[in-house]
């Protein structure tokens, strides 16, 4: 203690003139001071203390009275203390507390704490002695400790707001800046000490976005204020900010201050106009295209994802379909919910995997030319062809059509499809067809006498009977037969085509074991050629199918007619015949080396009148009848006909036809 006070000793507080009181009248004041009084003698004995010092370090009176008085201090000053408490006695002035000087107290439980002291010479009884008055500093020491924290808080929040890209700057109730970051430095083109004192709205040319009163009168009434305001810069330059204020009042609740935060959206502001400005063209685009593909006579629509969503579609596409396909409604729901149906041009309905709008955006293939007949929602049908083409994977906003606030771009399938009503083609069809009916039909009687009279005389005169004929009688009269041989067989094509197209076309299905009957064919074309060598290959001797027989004699007659007429340098013909027992179905392939069909026409072969460029450039004669007819003989049987080939090389055309189904009951495997 009296080393600490040692170091005050010159400050101007200092008196000399030490205070005499005696004993018996000093006691009752030293419980009035709110400190602890001490009262040491020249020994360093104390000898007088006051309740607050009990209070204070914990002792009793009795405990200090006559006790040194280091025994209020912490044992590691004890030593020194007692030099300096000598000294002092020496010189002895009053001192002022210790200011800013940490010394320390103990109690009797021996914990520290921080203690403020005053020492005063006493003339007690006429004996110098020593009055020190000791406060406990603890709660000040704390309250220090926090303002000075607090102190640094606001030095770091005041360099933080320095550190912001936004303008941050607090102005009077009259607009005049009282501190101005330096964000607003670097924004605003003035520095903190220019800005100063100067008034924001005259400074910045502040643009309000309706008046500055309405601004102020919004403050003062709501405390904040938020909105886009435009300023200039110190180079003259525009800027438009989001401007963040609120209004600070002092106790008495008048204006004190107003605190703002402008940011910087110049950049901003200008990408969203020039998207605004792309919006609207792309809007106008579409508005455009849509009025394009509208006065279009055809229907045409887009449609997008696995699912043939519709994008968009002009107005002849609800002319089509009977019925308004609402946008981003997949076909098929479109389809269901309004009872179209959708068959191939012969009436069968067609599974969605052939459905050309669909094969487009999930196979990612251009379907083109394709036969379709729409059954429309009021029972009338409408025969089309449609062309549908993939288009590559778009990236499309999910809702195409309309506005949204959120919209997130995604890839998608997408095709463009189009309807070609051919009501008036399949009409002139019908009557075409209807004509080569009755044609063929009239031309069957006089064809079969030709041919008779023609068979009869080459047999007759064959036998002897009549005279001989001279050689180029005969060969005339062959060729007649010949001719006529063709003419019976066109006309029977041509009858089978109008059945086929009429529905008048009817089976009659009995068993019948596949294998004799191939054979049975094979033998009969066999000898019609030397070249070619036919064989049947199978390992079953009996396949039960359940067909007309007739007809499938005639659907194998053409495929190794075709093989054999296919093959003019002659060649194996190869028929084999299996059975797929899982799917109850007997299997025919007719193979053969021939010139082949090229790969461009594979898809058009099975059309009526079709015929491969190379069959006509090796100038074998026919009538592109027999394909068409076989495919639609094997397809009524629940069949399937189709091949594969390759130009110089040969083909193999396959059919498939179901076999008798098991008797019920009858399980049995065979070993
Ligand atoms: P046609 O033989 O009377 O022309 P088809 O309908 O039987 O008529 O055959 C259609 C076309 O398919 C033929 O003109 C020919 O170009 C081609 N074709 C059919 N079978 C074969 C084959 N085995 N090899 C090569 N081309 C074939």
């Amino acid at each position: 203690m009296m080393s600490n006070a040692q170091a005050s000793q010159n400050t101007p507080a200092a008196s000399s003139a030490p205070l005499s009181i005696s004993s018996t009248n000093v006691l009752p004041f030293l419980d009035i001071s709110p400190d602890a009084l001490v009262i040491i003698n020249p020994a360093g004995t104390i000898v007088m203390v006051n309740r607050q010092t009990e209070a204070i370090f914990g002792y009793r009176r009795t405990e200090l009275l006559g006790q040194p008085l280091e025994l209020l201090l912490p044992e590691r000053f004890h030593e020194v203390h007692a030099d300096h408490r000598q000294q002092y006695f020496t010189t002895p002035r009053t001192r002022p507390m210790g200011v800013g000087l940490h010394l320390v107290g103990r109690r009797k439980d021996g914990t520290e704490f921080p203690v403020e002291i005053s020492l005063n010479p006493l003339l007690l009884d006429d004996v110098l002695h020593v009055i020190g008055a000791v406060r406990d500093m603890t709660a000040q020491r704390v309250a220090e400790r926090e303002r000075l924290q607090q102190l640094e808080q606001i030095r770091l929040q005041a360099e933080l707001i320095n550190l912001a890209h936004d303008a941050i700057l607090v102005r009077d109730p009259v607009s005049r800046v009282i501190s101005w970051n330096q964000g607003a430095e670097e924004l605003y083109g003035w520095t903190a000490q220019e800005a100063q004192g100067r008034v924001t709205h005259s400074l910045l040319k502040t643009c309000f976005p309706s008046s500055r009163a309405d601004v102020d009168a919004h403050l003062e009434h709501e405390g904040q204020w938020e909105g886009e305001l435009t300023h200039t810069r110190r180079d003259g330059s525009s800027v438009i900010v989001e401007s963040r204020q609120m209004l600070v009042r002092d106790e008495e609740g008048h204006p004190s201050a107003i605190l703002e935060i402008n940011r910087d959206i110049t950049e901003r502001r200008h990408l969203e106009q020039a998207e605004q400005v792309v919006h609207a063209e792309t809007v106008a685009h579409l508005a455009f295209l849509q009025q394009v593909l509208d006065a279009l006579p055809s229907s045409v629509y887009l449609v997008y994802g696995t699912d043939a969503r519709l994008l968009l579609a002009n107005r002849a596409a609800a002319n089509v379909w009977g019925a308004e396909w609402p946008a981003d409604q997949p076909m098929l729901e479109f389809l269901t919910s309004n009872g179209i149906g959708i068959t191939n041009a012969q009436g069968y309905p067609l599974p969605p995997s052939q459905l050309a709008t669909l094969r487009a955006v999930k196979l990612r293939e251009t379907v083109l030319q394709q036969q379709e007949l729409i059954r429309r929602p009021g029972g009338s049908s409408l025969p089309v062809l449609v062309n549908a083409v993939a288009l590559p994977a778009q990236r499309r906003w999910s809702a195409p059509l309309q506005e949204t606030e959120q919209q997130t771009p995604v890839e998608e399938a997408m095709a463009l499809v189009m309807h070609q009503d051919v009501s008036a083609l399949k009409e002139a069809e019908y009557l075409k067809d209807e004509f080569v009916g009755i044609v063929a039909h009239e031309l069957r009687t006089p064809l079969a006498a030709l041919k008779g009279f023609a068979d009869m005389l080459l047999v007759q005169t064959a036998r002897g009977r009549g005279v001989a004929l001279a050689e180029w009688q005969q060969e005339a009269l062959e060729e007649i037969e010949l001719a006529t041989s063709r003419l019976v067989t066109l006309t029977e094509e041509l009858l089978d085509v109008t059945r086929l197209q009429a529905g008048r076309l009817h089976l009659q299905r009995t068993p019948t074991n596949m294998v004799p009957l191939a054979q049975r064919v094979v033998m009969l074309l066999q000898q019609t050629t030397t070249r070619h060598r036919l064989e049947v290959r199978t390992i079953q001797p009996e396949l039960l199918a359940d067909i007309d027989p007739g007809r499938i004699e005639q659907v194998l007659t053409n495929l190794i007619g075709n093989a054999i007429k296919y093959s003019p340098q002659g060649g194996p013909v190869t028929i084999t015949i299996w059975e797929e027992t899982a799917a109850r179905i007997v299997g025919i392939s007719v193979q053969d080396k021939g010139i082949g069909i090229p790969r461009r026409q594979h898809a058009l072969m099975f059309g009526r009148f079709m015929r491969a460029d190379n069959a006509q450039a090796w100038g074998i004669s026919g009538t592109g009848l027999g394909l068409y007819i076989c495919r639609e003989l094997v397809q009524r049987h629940g069949g399937q006909l189709w091949f594969e080939s390759e130009e110089d090389a040969g083909s193999t055309f396959f059919v498939t036809l179901p076999l008798v189904s098991a008797p019920q009951g009858d399980h049995e495997v065979p070993s």
